[in-house]
């Protein structure tokens, strides 16, 4: 077993090896990407459960990547986010996307009420002056601020505690709206929630998806939308896939969602052919 045991540590540790050179790899190659601007943004349409009507839409980025082509940001991100790349990474996003929805604005003047979600990470969000980089992106691309929504994770809010609540004040101070996303994921204590300054609760996929199948999601689902309402919240629901989960969360008196049952996310112009019909 002794013998076996060593041989294993061999092994183990030329795999490590490997991955920390693929992971050094990537990380030159984020590094270019982000030079070259080789990245999309993709956009996944959030629906007003009432009425169905379209009520903006989340920005997700994907990487244009010269040799593997459209690779998706579960992929990217966390290195982004270990190695710092993310803070010019995020905020190309945050100009991208708010320069985006600015020119649906003015091209289809029919939807002046749509707002832009883009996922901020908690990396960019503490870097000192962020409040003020959303200023000035407000400022270059023209949007109004009612239009932006900040998501950030559940977790990510966790982790940044009473420095959160000062940051998220002086963007808010803005008239720019947050979201907390993943919500249900983050293992926040309940009693914390209510003093962070957010607007909107999202609850992650994963209890929606399970919404159908198992009778204890259902009713966590529910706890969550009446603790959000408590408290002032609008909720938007992720990863609706069916027209059952669709009843149940209307029944839930859930407002808004976002899912493959709608939309899966859109290149640009999909969008606005979708904009130019509604
Ligand atoms: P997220 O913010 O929770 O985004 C929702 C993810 O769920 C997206 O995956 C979306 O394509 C996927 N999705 C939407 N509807 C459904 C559905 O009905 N069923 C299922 N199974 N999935 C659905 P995507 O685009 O791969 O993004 C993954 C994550 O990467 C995002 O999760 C977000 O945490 C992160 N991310 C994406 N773009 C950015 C960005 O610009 N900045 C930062 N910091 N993170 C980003
Ligand atoms: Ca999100
Ligand atoms: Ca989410
Ligand atoms: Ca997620």
């Amino acid at each position: 077993a002794k013998a076996m045991g060593k041989g294993c540590y061999a092994i183990f540790d030329e795999d490590m090896h490997t991955m920390a050179v693929q992971r050094l790899d990537i990380e030159n190659e984020l590094r270019k990407g982000i030079k070259h601007r080789d990245f999309v943004l993709y956009y996944q349409p959030i629906i007003n459960l009432t009425d169905q009507s379209i009520i903006g839409f989340e920005s997700l980025v994907r990487w244009n990547h010269p040799r593997k082509g459209l690779v998706g940001p579960d992929e990217f991100i966390p290195i982004a986010e270990e190695t710092g790349l993310i803070v010019p990474l995020g905020e190309w996003v945050l100009f991208e996307s708010c320069r985006q929805m600015n020119d649906w604005l003015q091209r289809f003047p029919s939807h002046q009420e749509m707002l832009i979600h883009v996922n901020v990470s908690g990396i960019q969000l503490k870097q000192a002056g962020f409040p003020d980089r959303v200023r000035t992106c407000l400022q270059t691309t023209g949007l109004p601020s009612r239009c932006l929504k900040l998501e950030i994770t559940e977790s990510m809010l966790m982790s940044l505690e009473d420095r959160a609540v000062t940051i998220l004040d002086a963007i808010r101070k803005q008239h720019v709206q947050i979201g907390i996303d993943d919500f249900g994921t983050g293992y926040s204590s309940l009693s914390y929630l209510h003093r962070f300054p957010v607007d909107t609760l999202k609850i992650d996929r994963s209890f929606v998806l399970g919404l159908d199948k198992n009778n204890d999601n259902a009713k966590i689902v529910k706890a969550i939308i009446s603790l959000a309402h408590a408290l002032g919240l609008n909720v938007v629901a992720e990863g609706i896939e069916t027209a059952r989960h669709l009843t149940m969360l209307g029944s839930m008196r859930c407002e808004y969602g976002q899912g493959y049952h709608f939309s899966h996310p859109l290149p640009a112009h999909q969008v606005a052919g979708m904009l130019g019909r509604a």
